[in-house]
């Protein structure tokens, strides 16, 4: 919407306020003390205004007739106002007002709505009192002022009242009445005062919740000042609203101090304008003017300080120079959202149209509050509902907004923390595959037995160096929700068997005895992932042997179920080592997290381990779990259905890499790496296995040199200067070539795996390699399985 269009909006709304205005000076109006309502229908309430009798400092006998020693005064009238003869009466003293009303005949079942006056009164009807607020006194002494508009019936049977009217002030600064006297048909008094009186509830109500939902909402989390002050806003001018004017909160505690709750009325004011501008200003921090917000503030919690020093007569004075602040407001708050409107600010078309409201809802109460127009409750009704409702709409925006970047963000830190650790675990690979490489061929080159001790500590550690790596990553790739699982045919006994040689010797270096145990029932390959199956496996034996210092270590494969089709095994890791207290049992699955700090100094570690195979179970449907006792030691199993492959057939004993002889006799191969140390690793084994090697430094010389005639295999690397390792493949294989390419590389095939195939690579040996691994691949492309 145009904000012209806003602005006609408005206009049009303040028309109907001001017609209405207009209509009402067509009301009969009181003359020499008498009102004639002979010819008034008095289905609505008729103003008792006009000229009032007025006695100064006299309480008149509401029994006495009419008497002309008062004054004529312009009714409703505050003697602490200029009179037409220039005279003004000091704040505080009393006086009679009095006027004489002539009803139509035979009227009855009449009401009369008094309002409250400054500060204290008692009314009479023909010489009866018929309603009083506070206690009225000559003097200060036993006087005790109150507030609360009161609708009472009119006696009935008569047709002229005498009303008097005794007001006192000892407390305020301003004395008399400013609000006129009603007389109605009783039903419909009564039913505009319920009406009014439901407003206030309902808006009380409306407010009230908004204020407690948004400080709530900043308290518990969103530490945005925007919704702070909001908040404090609706609570303040929820108190306005039941607390003044209609003054309802009087009705429901009638004991409530006059002293205390004027103070209330004043303090919610200074104190809501006060933190409106400060909304205003979070709210649009770049549009406000810095000095203008902090000179409200100034002036507004500066005098809610006065209002708490002071007495009522002094601290009531401050209301005439507030209400030029608060006009000011009026005009200046709307002026920056118009600003925020044109400079495009999120949400500002709302925040727009809700000043609209709100200055409407101000403008009639102002002009209520000096006499101009009726309340028009039911028109700021509307609008407060429309304010209220449209800044909820703007922090309900400005939440979410912020909730969606920080989305944004965390998962841009998410995709940098990934791909840093990608590439960084892709860098420390290479060089791995060299330390490796080489400690595997000085192992084998009959080192002095001094040297043998040395390089095995440095393979040690580059093992596990290499593990701790592969951790990091797969954890990552595990929060990234980028890990794949295989689908394939695996004897898991096999694995498991093999898992428990390999750990053997460590075992046995530390004196304990390692187990194995397979359930005869298991007679059938199964599909899933060999290669997660072979992590959490070891990850747990290894577990289980770094913690357990004497006894045995179990595993333990039992077919818990099974039919034609599926088998359900739960696999046991069980030692006899430290256990682990109950207390740390649920924390220790946690990444990163170690029973307590002295393990990692002890036995080293990160606490990846478990937090990762507990999600590579959780991913396929499997639960990682645990019992343990403190002392005695551990049982980690996991139970998982897997569907049945073919049966097991018993297999030869594996291949493995013989280091001293030299099987690749006749065979040459390509070995192109741009990395002088990886191409002296390759070439140092595949020397050593009696191959023939040549180099190329790039893809280009690859092309260039590879001869068919002559090379059996090409040895790979992906990422070279001129021409990476797809682009020459993919020239290789429209050249026809069509020996076997593999490819070496600290990538995880994985992530590379369509690029691969695409450029007719055949398979990849992953760096830092295993002379094994390397074996078995050459052995398996150039089908010379019986070699070794
Ligand atoms: P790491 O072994 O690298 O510290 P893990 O995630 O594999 O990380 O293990 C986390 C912690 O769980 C270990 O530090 C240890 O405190 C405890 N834990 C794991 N397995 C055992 C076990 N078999 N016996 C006793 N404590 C164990």
């Amino acid at each position: 919407m145009k904000v012209g269009k806003i602005v006609v909006l408005f206009v049009l709304l303040f028309s109907l306020v001001t017609w209405k205005v207009n209509a009402k000076s067509i009301t009969p109006m009181a003359s020499n003390g008498t009102i004639d309502l002979r010819m008034q229908s008095l289905s609505t309430g008729i103003p008792l205004n006009g000229q009032w009798e007025f006695h100064w400092k006299v309480f008149l006998d509401p029994d006495l007739p009419n008497d002309k020693s008062g004054k004529l005064v312009d009714f409703p009238f505050r003697w602490t106002d200029k009179h037409s003869d220039g005279t003004k009466l000091p704040s505080f003293g009393y006086a009679t007002y009095r006027v004489r009303v002539l009803l139509p005949a035979n009227t009855d079942s009449l009401s009369m709505k008094v309002p409250d006056t400054y500060s204290a009164y008692k009314l009479f009807i023909n010489g009866k009192l018929v309603s009083s607020n506070g206690i009225i006194s000559t003097s200060a002494e036993g006087f005790r002022p109150y507030w609360r508009p009161t609708l009472i019936n009119i006696p009935p049977g008569r047709d002229t009242l005498q009303v008097t009217l005794h007001i006192a002030n000892f407390a305020h600064y301003k004395g008399g009445i400013s609000q006129p006297l009603l007389v109605g048909k009783q039903q419909q008094l009564g039913l505009s005062e319920n009406r009014a009186s439901s407003i206030d509830l309902l808006l009380t109500g409306c407010l009230l919740m908004a204020g407690i939902f948004f400080m709530g909402l900043y308290l518990v989390g969103n530490r945005d000042k925007t919704i702070l002050f909001f908040a404090l806003f609706c609570l303040l001018y929820s108190y306005r609203i039941i607390g003044v004017d209609n003054y309802l909160l009087h009705s429901i505690f009638p004991g409530m101090s006059w002293h205390l709750t004027v103070r209330l009325e004043y303090i919610s004011l200074f104190l809501s304008i006060g933190v409106f501008s400060l909304y205003t200003r979070y709210l649009y921090p770049q549009d406000i003017h810095k000095v203008v917000i902090r000179c409200t503030n100034a002036v507004c919690f500066s005098f809610t300080f006065l209002t708490l020093a002071l007495s009522p007569y002094y601290f009531t004075q401050l209301l005439t120079p507030f209400l030029l602040v608060a006009t000011f407001c009026i005009f200046y708050i709307p002026y920056i959202y118009t600003i925020a409107y044109r400079r495009k600010r999120s949400g500002a078309i709302y925040t727009l149209m809700s000043a609209l409201a709100i200055v409407t809802a101000f403008a009639i109460s102002l002009l209520h509050f000096w006499g101009y127009i009726d309340r028009y409750q039911m028109v700021s009704f509307v609008c407060y509902i429309a304010f209220f409702f449209l800044q909820s709409l703007i922090l309900s925006h400005r939440v979410y907004a912020a909730l969606k970047q920080a989305r944004t963000e965390a998962e841009q830190g998410l995709l940098v923390k990934s791909e840093f650790l990608s590439t960084m675990s892709h860098e420390i690979r290479t060089p791995l595959n060299a330390v490796i490489g080489m400690s595997h061929l000085l192992l084998n080159n009959n080192p002095r037995p001094d040297q043998e001790e040395n390089l095995k500590v440095m393979l040690f550690s580059a093992n596990n160096l290499l593990v701790i790596v592969n951790d990091i990553l797969d954890y990552n790739k595990i929060e990234a929700g980028k890990i794949t699982f295989e689908r394939m045919e695996m004897d898991v006994a096999d694995i498991a068997k093999y898992i428990v040689s390999g750990l053997n010797a460590t075992a046995t270096d530390k004196n304990i005895a390692l187990k194995f145990e397979v359930d005869q029932e298991l007679k059938d390959l199964v599909i899933g992932d060999p290669t997660r199956f072979t992590q959490v496996l070891t990850n747990l034996l290894h577990n289980a042997i770094k913690f357990t210092d004497a006894g045995y270590v179990a595993v333990t494969i039992e077919v818990l179920k099974q039919n034609a089709t599926a088998i359900y095994l739960k696999v046991a890791v069980k030692d006899t080592g430290i256990g682990i207290p109950l207390k740390n049992q649920q924390r220790i699955f946690e990444r990163f997290t170690q029973a307590d700090s002295s393990i990692s100094r002890s036995f080293g570690g990160t606490g990846l381990g478990l937090a990762i195979s507990k999600r590579i179970l959780e991913l396929q449907d499997s639960s990682l779990d645990l019992v343990s006792e403190e002392g005695k030691g551990s049982v980690f199993y996991f139970e998982q259905l897997f569907t049945k492959g073919k049966k097991i057939v018993p297999k030869d004993i594996t291949q493995s890499a013989p280091l001293s002889q030299k099987p690749f006799q006749d065979v040459a191969v390509l070995v192109v790496d741009d990395n002088m140390i990886n191409v002296m690793v390759a070439r140092k084994f595949l020397e050593n296995w009696g191959a023939t090697v040549d180099v190329a430094m790039d893809g280009q010389e690859a092309l260039d040199q590879l001869d068919v005639n002559k090379h059996q295999l090409v040895l790979m690397d992906l990422h070279m200067p001129v021409m990476n390792g797809y682009e020459a493949s993919k020239k290789m294989r429209t050249d026809g070539v069509v020996i076997p390419i593999i490819a070496l590389t600290a990538n995880l095939p994985e992530e590379i795996y369509g690029r691969l195939k695409d450029s007719g690579i055949d398979d990849v040996v992953v760096k830092p390699f295993l002379p094994d691994q390397l074996y078995k691949k050459i052995c398996q492309y150039l089908n010379l399985e019986n070699l070794s």
